[in-house]
């Protein structure tokens, strides 16, 4: 079969391999789609850390089950997703429900070989089933159950302003998870188009652009001079992340889903004088993925607003560069076998 390997930053080789067997435990998949995200893009610009090469990218992904390695409820021939962050299950984050940030975590395309290959072989634990949903819809829930988790860190509640910033492919998800919670969503971002885009699709009830003058004053007009008590960073900018508590309420929550890899830093009064609470969200539980698939089904999430580009799996090579330019307005890019 044939696996597209990313070999040294910058560089794509298609390489054959043997498909694999299928054994207890794990499922194998034939690859239908797999979305392109951030971690891929700063893969293979090679500024992503923790990464080593060579390695076959891809975590946002579905296909059909070929083998179902004994996983109970699942029949060959359906079409699944799965969660791609492999959990040891032993250390202590696992222990107390927490598998998404399991101190030896391996994600599927980062820390080992993901999906950019004919046919892969996954822990059934991490098999999702499709419930009617189509192949793109399905490699489309990964995504958006980071933003489904970081919501629900923040413990979002109905009518409280959340203020999101990034209008990327997890930005984006995070303000229609926060919105299904019921909040009033504030998107910022440089980048016109991507608000304009927040405006016609997801149903936000402002947008702010940071490039423009007095943004804070935008954001204190918007809540009526209160400031969002949940502010969420999704741009993984370490200036972005620095300035981000100046938007935040008193007695606010600041949730960095973002991931960059310098130490950020704020004034220690500013953070104070709100009763701040900063935390990190990691990757996303089941809980988050059923909740997106729940209402993908329901319509409440339009997945295909996301796709701005396809390509042929064979193709990858040649396009992929593309993406990394913001001027092919692309949001989600998608693989197709
Ligand atoms: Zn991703
Ligand atoms: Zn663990």
């Amino acid at each position: 079969m044939k696996s597209l390997v990313c070999t040294a930053p910058g560089h794509f080789e298609f390489r054959e391999d043997a498909f694999p067997e299928a054994t207890h435990d794990m499922a194998r998949i034939r690859l239908k789609r797999v979305g392109i995200c951030g971690t891929d893009l700063h893969a293979f610009e090679g500024s992503q850390p923790f990464f080593s090469y060579p390695r076959i990218l891809g975590h946002e992904l579905s296909g059909v089950l070929t083998d179902t390695g004994g996983a109970e409820g699942f029949e060959p021939g359906e079409t699944v997703t799965i969660m791609p962050y492999f959990s040891c299950g032993t250390c202590i984050a696992c222990r107390t429900g927490k598998p998404n940030c399991c101190a030896a975590i391996k994600v599927f395309g980062v820390h080992i070989d993901g999906g950019m290959r004919e046919e892969i072989l996954v822990p059934v634990g991490s098999l999702l089933q499709g419930q009617g949903l189509n192949a793109d819809e399905l490699a489309l829930v990964e995504p958006l159950a980071i933003g489904a988790h970081g919501v629900r860190r923040a413990g979002v509640q109905p009518g409280e302003y959340v203020l999101v910033i990034g209008a990327g492919p997890i930005g984006l998800g995070t303000m229609e998870l926060a919105r299904i919670a019921g909040a009033q969503v504030i998107a910022l971002d440089i980048n016109a188009d991507r608000l304009r885009f927040c405006k016609e699709h997801l149903g936000v009830h402002a947008v702010v652009n940071g490039s423009g003058a007095d943004a804070i004053g935008q954001v204190k007009a918007i809540t009526n001079g209160d400031f969002p008590t949940v502010v969420v960073d999704a741009t993984g900018n370490l200036k972005a992340i620095n300035n981000g508590i100046q938007y935040l309420a008193h007695g606010g929550r600041y949730v960095l889903i973002g991931l960059q890899k310098e130490a950020f830093s704020f004034s220690h009064p500013e953070f104070h004088k709100r009763e701040s609470t900063l935390m990190s969200s990691r990757n996303a539980v089941r809980e988050d993925f059923e909740h997106v698939i729940l209402n993908m089904k329901t319509g409440s999430i339009r997945p295909q607003t996301y796709i701005t580009h396809t390509v042929a799996f064979d193709e990858v090579p040649e396009q992929f560069e593309s993406w990394l330019n913001p001027a092919t307005g692309v949001i989600k890019a998608m693989v197709q076998f």
